[in-house]
């Protein structure tokens, strides 16, 4: 262990989702004593899981990027990097109810949705996107207002508002242009994807073993209910009055919800800026046969409240969903909209009768779909505002022994478990820094130099 008496610190880690446990896995492998808090009963935050038969399935679809360095040199820190299994997927488009394959030139050159000069406009300009972004103040550049004048009207309200606005719902012309020119960099209509071969419980297990071998104290059903600072020093409390008092916090939570547990004082310390933050609802799918086989495809104009359908064991296959094949359908939206609030069997009876309509064509049944769950999360990622780059809160709060690690700060990285772990890589860096500096101090204090 790294740490010494002078240098190990007590950290409160608030959040069990991948940023807190990579957080508490980085902090408690450099030697300091470490308290992991997650509210709910289960690790693994947006990764989390439910019991299905005889093992577990992900609430939400996840899939590992072979460009997610951070990631998998976590995992191979676990010894899991091998038990990710790696598969080629493609992409599919339904527009107008009408499905189409959106991988290959060919495919491009059959998408009837666009005429052909826009099809060849769409093609040219993708290869360059990426070189035509170099350079340029795409923080300060609405997504519009960049990719309207470089692929034209027709391509934008077909295909690209419609494809990567989901996310963002109506907001998505005016998010920084920087974060899909990022997000470029990450994926891709054909892709190779990995996903876990155990499940991201797995990668979830995995973490809290490694914590507790280490000493760290991880507790789940801990929803922290105040945080507040008292002559430097963080008190948490929990319910029942517990109070969990420790040298520093790193605070995973989203902003908006760290706000109502902060005490009066360290309230007005937080970041002002009032993100507004989508949500997601989702639905999966148990089915009996496949659909089209594409990993994911975007929906677009078709009579679905859902946006786009992943189907999961196109990278996953059918074995762990018991010879199932899963796929999930999703919709991004605000946590107050009229469909994040209404109640999940509504939602699935209404979402099961729009999939088999979009999917007629394959003939689908009432028999195919075996089971239906709905999941919801208020807090997938925040809308962010043009010049962000500048807005976005700092890690450290002066003045206090509170640091941040949201989704909030990891862009113009894409929210996922990679951009997590690499800021948890930075925050865990930030307090051992801080702290070799205390013990650089401290022995020149007892050296007789003279002491800041
Ligand atoms: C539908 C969907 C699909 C996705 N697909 C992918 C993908 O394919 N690949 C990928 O890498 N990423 C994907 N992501 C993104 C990824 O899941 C997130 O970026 C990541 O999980 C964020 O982790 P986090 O730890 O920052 O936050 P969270 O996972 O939100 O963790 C925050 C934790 O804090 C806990 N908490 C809240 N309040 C309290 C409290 N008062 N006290 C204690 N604990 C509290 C919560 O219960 C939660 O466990 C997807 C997300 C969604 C929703």
């Amino acid at each position: 262990m790294a740490g010494t008496s002078t240098t190990a610190r007590h950290v409160a880690v608030l959040g069990g989702g991948i940023c807190g446990l990579a957080t508490a896995h980085r902090l408690t492998r450099s030697g300091h004593r470490v308290t992991l808090l997650e509210g709910s009963a289960q690790l693994g935050g947006l990764g989390t899981y439910f019991p299905w038969r005889d093992g577990w399935v992900e609430r939400f679809y996840h899939c590992v990027m072979p460009s997610d360095d951070e990631l998998l040199g976590l995992l191979a820190e676990l010894g899991l990097a091998d038990e990710v299994r790696w598969r080629r997927t493609d992409m599919g488009m339904i527009v107008d109810g009408e499905h189409h394959a959106f991988n290959t030139a060919r495919d491009l050159l059959r998408f009837t949705p666009l005429g052909l000069p826009d099809r060849l406009r769409f093609g040219v300009v993708s290869l360059l996107l990426r070189r035509l972004g170099r350079g340029k103040d795409l923080d300060n550049t609405r997504t519009e207002d960049w990719l309207r004048g470089l692929y034209g009207n027709a391509v934008w309200e077909t295909l690209l508002a419609p494809m990567f606005g989901s996310k963002f719902g109506r907001s998505f012309g005016d998010v920084p242009a920087l974060y899909l020119w990022q997000r470029l960099g990450r994926d891709g209509n054909v892709a190779t994807r990995g996903y876990p071969a155990r499940g991201y419980k797995s990668v979830i297990d995995g973490l809290r073993a490694a914590l507790e071998a280490g000493g760290a104290r991880v507790r789940t059903s801990a929803p922290v209910q105040r945080l507040s600072v008292v002559d430097g020093s963080a008190r948490i409390t929990l319910p029942d009055k517990e109070m969990v008092e420790a040298d520093q916090v790193v605070s995973t939570l989203p902003l908006p919800r760290l706000r109502q547990l902060a005490d009066d004082d360290l309230a007005t310390r937080l970041p002002t800026g009032r993100l507004p933050y989508q949500g997601v609802v989702n639905a999966l799918f148990f089915l009996r046969r496949p659909l089209a086989g594409h990993y994911w495809t975007p929906v677009v104009r078709s009579g679905t409240e859902f946006d786009g359908v992943v189907e999961m064991s196109a990278l996953a296959g059918t074995a762990p969903y018991g010879g199932r094949h899963l796929a999930y359908a999703m919709r991004y939206t605000d946590r107050e909209s009229a469909l994040y609030q209404e109640d999940d069997d509504r939602i699935a009876a209404r979402w099961t009768a729009q999939l088999r309509t979009l999917y007629s064509g394959l003939s689908l049944t009432a028999d195919d779909i075996d089971e239906v769950h709905v999941f919801k999360a208020p807090f997938v990622e925040p809308v962010y505002p043009l010049g962000y780059l500048r807005q976005r809160p700092p890690i450290e709060l002066p003045g206090t022994p509170l640091l941040l690690a949201t989704t909030a700060h990891v862009y113009p990285e894409v929210t996922s478990w990679n951009s997590s772990v690499r800021l948890a890589n930075q925050v865990a860096a930030t307090i051992d820094g801080a702290a070799v500096s205390r013990r650089t101090a401290s022995a020149m204090r007892a050296d007789g130099e003279p002491s800041p």
